[in-house]
């Protein structure tokens, strides 16, 4: 079957994009209204002429509109020689007109680009967006009407376009040649060639466009296959990152994406459907809740670690680009690194808690709004950390803690990374019971069977990793009592 796109596609570097009643009728039924709901053509005022159809000639006339008898639907008729009066169905005077901004518009979707469309020339050239392609973070533009005489004039003016570090120009009609550009031609893409049309609208190949790019390139470094549609003006901070053992769950101004972790350009190259030593690290980040330290690894492993957190800064810009600003920072005064962006594991999180600390050792304060922050404050020498990472890579990892065995552990996480709160940090119950046990001071009036106590119990033991109750309960008086320091203010 041919491409009901390729009407569009051969019409767009025509003077007047539009399209005639006549025209229309030909293509497959309600085609012409489903571009339009797609924002791809819009419907203009009425033909006022029209090309007899009652004979062989050809000639076109002038349409004439009838009202009679009054009130009746408005008829139009033009005058033929041969025929005298000939009635044109009012279909055969619609006209559309190609859109665009629309086709600007239907193409940064369907690419997921980050950031907000610009037209940088009125009518000739659109900026779309970002997106890592074929290894590298580009700026897409569309660009129409590169075949006309004005084209080199048009791109000239273009400076948002000859500001772009590493444009890529999908063009409307036809791909000009490489001179009418001053100086190097960015790669130029006819949305023919990766354009297609599917009943939700317009779909571009992904794939083929990084193989039209890829061509002739050598080695690429690993990089994201695709890019996370980052509105513009996002910040590091209103990111989060939910990690699982393969998949990755990206959100961001209330978009949300789930990418495995080839897609989101984590696996191993010698060994493939294997995630590589960066996705371990960021793993890591979740399971700590954001942050990293590394006190007491050797001159050799920091050293690594400092080329591995780098690595993971640039992929994680590639993920999202766009975004202004450091994602993970190195924190001198805790020597650990700390993400900008919010992270969580579906593995369990981990407080660093010293082996043999038990309940009261532990206090747990309100943070903010959303969070709390926790220490746990050891008054020996504790002979070993009390979890070990499993991650294969993860070898180096096992040391990251083991400065913190004395003195004080401090850590501070929202409810969202507790999964005591829903995606817009509402408190769940379990949340509920725990804010409720910290305004009370450690002290909460609730019942023995209080379901939010109970999961509460659970989840705060998991999290320390200290096995038996974190609360007594004071059958008299129905209370539940906590064992950990609820009043410390810290
Ligand atoms: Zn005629």
């Amino acid at each position: 079957m041919s491409d009901p796109l390729a009407v569009i596609w051969e019409r767009a570097d025509a003077g007047e994009p539009c399209f005639s009643g006549d025209e229309v009728a030909a293509w497959s039924d309600g085609l012409v209204e489903r571009f339009a709901d797609a924002g791809l053509v819009y419907q203009v005022e009425n033909a006022t002429s029209v090309v007899c159809n009652a004979c062989a000639e050809g000639h076109v006339e002038d349409v004439t509109f009838i009202e009679s008898p009054r009130r009746s639907p408005v008829r139009a008729y033009i005058h033929c020689p041969e025929h005298g009066r000939v009635r044109v169905p009012l279909d055969r005077l619609r006209q559309w007109e190609v859109d665009f901004g629309g086709i600007a518009s239907a193409t940064a979707r369907a690419l997921e680009l980050a950031g907000d469309i610009e037209e940088v020339v009125p009518g000739r050239v659109w900026f779309l967006g970002k997106a890592t392609v074929a290894a590298l973070s580009r700026e897409l533009f569309l660009a129409r009407g590169l075949t006309w005489q004005d084209a080199a004039e048009v791109l000239g003016k273009s400076t948002r376009l000859n500001a772009a570090k590493s444009a890529l120009v999908l063009v409307a009609g036809e791909v000009p040649p490489e001179d009418i550009w001053n100086g190097d031609a960015p790669p130029m893409v006819a949305l023919k060639t990766v354009a297609t049309w599917n009943e939700m609208g317009l779909s571009v190949d992904r794939g083929h466009l990084e193989a039209l790019l890829t061509t002739g390139r050598k080695k690429t470094p690993p990089v994201p296959l695709v890019s996370f549609p980052t509105p513009a003006g996002t910040t590091w901070p209103e990111v989060r990152f939910v990690v699982t053992d393969a998949a990755l769950r990206v959100e961001a101004r209330g978009k949300r994406k789930d990418y495995t972790f080839q897609e989101a350009g984590f696996e191993e190259r010698r060994k493939k459907d294997a995630p590589d030593r960066l996705w371990a690290l960021l793993k890591m980040f979740g399971t700590h809740g954001g942050i990293l330290p590394f006190k007491a690894v050797d001159e050799k492993t920091r050293t690594n670690l400092k080329q591995y957190v780098s690595d993971l800064r640039q992929r994680l810009a590639a993920l999202l680009p766009g975004i202004e600003g450091e994602c993970i920072s190195y924190a001198k005064d805790e020597s650990a690194y700390r993400t900008a962006f919010g992270i969580s594991s579906e593995r369990t999180l981990q407080f660093p808690t010293p082996s043999g600390a038990s309940w009261t050792d532990v206090s747990i304060a309100p943070h903010d709004d959303t969070g709390v922050r926790i220490a746990v404050t050891a008054n020996e020498t504790f002979s070993a950390s009390s979890y070990a990472e499993d991650e294969e890579d993860g070898g180096d990892v096992h040391r990251w803690e083991a400065a913190e065995r004395e003195g004080t552990v401090e850590r501070t996480y929202d409810l969202r990374t507790l999964g005591l709160a829903d995606d817009r940090n509402r408190p769940n119950r379990v949340g509920q019971a725990l804010l409720a046990v910290l305004a009370g001071k450690g002290t909460v009036q609730r019942k023995a069977d209080d379901k939010g106590m109970l999961e509460l119990c659970g989840v705060l033991s998991k999290l320390m990793g200290i096995d038996g109750s974190p609360f007594d309960f004071a059958e008299l008086e129905e209370k539940w009592v906590a064992l950990f320091d609820a009043e410390k203010d810290l």
